[in-house]
């Protein structure tokens, strides 16, 4: 566990959230501060800052990660209409939450480029 990481208390239960799926590797919750209609965080259990610290050994849990995407996608109606996943890395990417995390945003039209 991360030294005061939120994403970190969150997947130990030491502060609340609306967790919607886990399993021993991965956790998902709602974004306190949603995007769209359906924004989901998709996390590593594992504690990792950036996605420039994910090793080699990290491979299969990054696929596991989109197939719990794709899972949420289904199961929030948006598979077909379709999604974005986003992930931040450090500041020209506007990171704020330093324990990477998959945005899973759908439900309406999503402008492109982004910002
Ligand atoms: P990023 O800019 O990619 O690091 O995004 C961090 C995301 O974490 C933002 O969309 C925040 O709204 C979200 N966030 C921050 N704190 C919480 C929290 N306690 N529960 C759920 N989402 C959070
Ligand atoms: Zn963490």
């Amino acid at each position: 566990m991360g030294n005061d990481c939120i994403f970190c208390k969150i997947i130990n239960k030491v502060i609340p959230s609306k967790i919607i799926y886990e399993d021993n590797d991965v956790a998902a919750f709602h974004d306190i501060n949603p995007q769209a209609p359906v924004h989901i965080m998709v996390v590593p259990k594992k504690h990792i800052t950036t996605i420039n610290s994910v090793s080699e050994s990290d491979a299969a849990l990054i696929g596991k990660i989109f197939l719990v995407i794709k899972k949420l996608a289904l199961e929030n109606k948006i598979a077909d209409d379709g999604y974005r996943v986003v992930a931040n890395c450090n500041k020209n990417a506007g990171q704020e939450v330093f324990h990477i995390h998959f945005h899973l945003i759908g439900g309406r039209k999503l402008t492109w480029p982004p910002g």
